[in-house]
């Protein structure tokens, strides 16, 4: 099997500090819980920021630029900004596109609309193809996030039309109130239906968050932690940090016997330019 790719989805833009404390929220925090998985293992460094005076997740180019810039002084990590907007908030198509300026090696790319909670977690045709142009014109490698099956035959026709270039990388997002649920048929049945030779990993929402990384490890795919996705280290216990959460799929993998990716393996693995 391929070494094993650790993302960690630093702080999304919906956890709030009543939740946990640990949750990050100013740049600095955001870039040294990053800096803090890297060092534990994770190789790709999903990036949300937020409004540091109300905590709430934000799209300004120059927070993204601080947080960005502060990883980059201190690590080779790859960054995969998000394009995923704030919940709640429709923002203008162009505003969710603000990350690509800074030249990320990855982005993310939701492949398609859903309820989400209370939301509509709006991703229309149109913000498609406009984000897949801008990613080809800049050459960054969207990760085609998929939350249920219907997104993978969205990717497959833009790859048809030469809007996604293969090989294709999924991050299958899985337990979502909406999306599929964290189970064991969901991610089998995803991970058979993209095409051959692209690679794949794996979130699981809360709970879903370690059985979806055991599989993944053992199916021969990659793995994303964080918490953006899961606060808790196990039940009714906060975890205090990212680096912990990707600490404890590194020692399961080496047990396993799966080393774990450089972010240069990863770059190699996942084919960025
Ligand atoms: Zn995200």
């Amino acid at each position: 099997m391929e070494k094993l790719i650790i993302t960690v989805g630093i702080t999304g833009s919906r956890i709030t500090r009543q939740q946990t404390p640990y949750i990050p929220i100013t740049p600095e925090e955001i870039a040294r819980s990053g800096i803090e998985a890297w060092k534990a293992g994770a190789s790709v460094l999903h990036i949300h920021v937020r409004d540091p005076q109300t905590g709430f997740g934000a799209q300004d180019y120059s927070i993204f630029k601080e947080v960005t810039d502060r990883i980059r002084g201190e690590t080779d990590a790859i960054l995969c900004l998000t394009t995923s907007g704030i919940p709640g908030k429709n923002l203008e198509f162009q505003e969710r596109l603000v990350p690509l300026s800074l030249n990320p090696e990855l982005v993310s790319f939701d492949a398609g609309s859903i309820n989400m909670r209370e939301n509509v977690f709006l991703n229309p045709p149109e913000f498609l193809e406009m984000l897949a142009k801008e990613t080809l014109a800049k050459g960054i490698k969207p990760e085609l996030e998929v939350f249920e099956v219907g997104m993978v035959q969205t990717c497959i026709r833009f790859m048809e039309k030469g809007l996604l270039r293969p090989p294709l990388h999924f991050q299958f997002v899985l337990g979502v109130l909406g999306g599929m649920p964290a189970t064991a048929k969901s991610l089998l049945h995803l991970s058979e239906m993209i095409p051959g030779g692209s690679t794949w990993s794996v979130i699981g929402i809360g709970l879903g968050q370690l059985p979806m990384a055991v599989m993944a490890m053992a199916m021969g795919g990659h793995v994303r932690v964080g918490m953006e996705d899961n606060i808790y280290y196990s039940k009714g216990i906060l975890t205090q940090s990212n680096a912990e959460l990707v600490g404890r799929i590194v020692r399961m993998a080496k047990e396993f016997g799966r080393e774990i990716a450089t972010p240069s393996d990863a770059r190699k693995i996942l084919n960025l330019p």
